[in-house]
């Protein structure tokens, strides 16, 4: 396993980290929970094979993640990883809710203290309100008592108020997407260059875009194929994200134990480091990505001049999702997320057909026509 440095914290942290999101389940009816077995071993799997940085959150898996992840590690296992788990906007009605909900993480994970804790999937919509009610400073009692060691962030959202969040307070670390289709969408590789320049750990999320880039259609299959030295599309898309000198941990959301050891095989290689991509492999990767965004089917650039919808839909992450879907010809990681929007109150069954959102739209969309179409094609996920 390769090892980094965890920025200004300086953990030595595995450049693989497993993401606890996607854990195996069992499905019952109109419900899904985790395989608590199949759970234990491949987390027991990856900490007992040099994997030392496990993410999880409140939210994940109905609030069951941590659970399963706390007893999975529980004993000598605990003090040889890093352990990061994430508190959402949502959950802290009330600033009591946040230090109820810690403890209660606390108890889930059957450990006294987290090694970094993040305020969970911070955008532009919600930072006002975080900045407001002072939960950094929440955050920073908990620090001083003990109960974590480090404070952080994940985000989703563009690059502008990715560099307000990251130049606000000295973060011990933050977590972004990226991967080889999303260098010039999200927070783009402009923000993995600006955590470097902090110091602030940074640590990669969807780096498979949700499993998508797992599994290449047959034109992007062709484009690798020129290439010599032959690589599956999930060592391709990790080799994108290893590149990277100021990236500390790439995660992976492994839903099987062979997707975990394939990972390792990949992490555990010697030239699996920052600066590992030639630039005959960049071009590639480039070409790469040219080929799946052509594939997009509406053609949403999510410059967001649409927004506000006054009933709240998030009509770019809707588009955003549909189009992955066409892309990478699967609806499973788009559908999972979109359920996360039906939660949000921001998905497509909300539009009331006012039409003003489509009398914005540079591209000419007809929006409210491919909201319909979008919907039919993502409902339906059971979590
Ligand atoms: S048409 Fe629908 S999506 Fe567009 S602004 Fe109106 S309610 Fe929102
Ligand atoms: S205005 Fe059009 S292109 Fe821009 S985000 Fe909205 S739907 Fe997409």
């Amino acid at each position: 396993m390769q090892y980094r440095t965890y920025g200004k914290l300086g953990f030595k942290v595995s450049a693989l980290g497993m993401g606890c999101m996607r854990l195996p389940r069992i499905i019952r009816g109109n419900e899904a929970i985790v395989d608590v077995e199949r759970a234990f071993e491949m987390i027991r799997y990856a900490a007992d094979h040099g994997v030392n940085y496990f993410d999880t959150a409140y939210g994940y898996h109905n609030k069951t993640s941590e659970a399963v992840l706390g007893e999975a590690l529980e004993g000598e296992r605990r003090e040889k990883v890093t352990i990061v788990t994430k508190q959402p906007l949502g959950a802290m009605a009330t600033q009591d809710d946040i230090r109820k909900n810690l403890e209660n993480t606390l108890k889930k994970l059957r450990t006294s203290y987290i090694d970094v804790y993040l305020i969970h999937n911070i955008g532009k919509g919600i930072w006002e309100e975080i900045k407001q009610r002072k939960i950094i400073e929440e955050y920073e009692k908990f620090r001083a008592e003990g109960m974590i060691k480090a404070i952080g962030f994940s985000y989703h959202g563009q690059l502008p108020a990715f560099q307000e969040v990251l130049a606000y307070y000295d973060w011990g670390m933050c977590q972004i997407q990226q991967n080889l289709i999303d260098v010039k969408n999200e927070a783009t590789e402009e923000a993995i260059h600006l955590a470097g320049k902090k110091g602030c750990a940074l640590v990669i999320m969807e780096p498979l875009r949700g499993g998508s880039l797992a599994t290449p259609p047959d034109a992007v299959q062709a484009i690798y194929n020129e290439y010599p030295v032959k690589r599956s599309g999930v060592e391709w898309a990790f080799r994108h994200v290893i590149n990277y000198p100021e990236v500390s941990t790439i995660l992976s959301g492994v839903s099987t134990l062979e997707q975990l050891k394939e990972d390792i095989e990949i992490f555990s290689k010697e030239d699996a480091v920052p600066g590992c991509l030639s630039k005959e492999e960049v071009s590639i990767i480039a070409r790469v990505r040219e080929k799946y965004l052509s594939l997009k089917s509406i053609p949403c650039t999510a410059c967001e001049y649409c927004l506000p919808c006054p009933k709240g839909v998030n009509i770019p992450g809707i588009f955003g999702r549909y189009n992955d879907g066409v892309m990478f010809g699967s609806y499973d990681q788009p559908r999972r997320s979109y359920m996360f929007m039906s939660r949000g109150n921001s998905d497509a069954s909300l539009c009331a057909a006012c039409g003003a959102c489509e009398k914005k739209c540079p591209q000419h969309i007809d929006i409210i026509d491919k909201l319909k179409t979008a919907h039919e094609a993502l409902k339906g996920w059971i979590e």
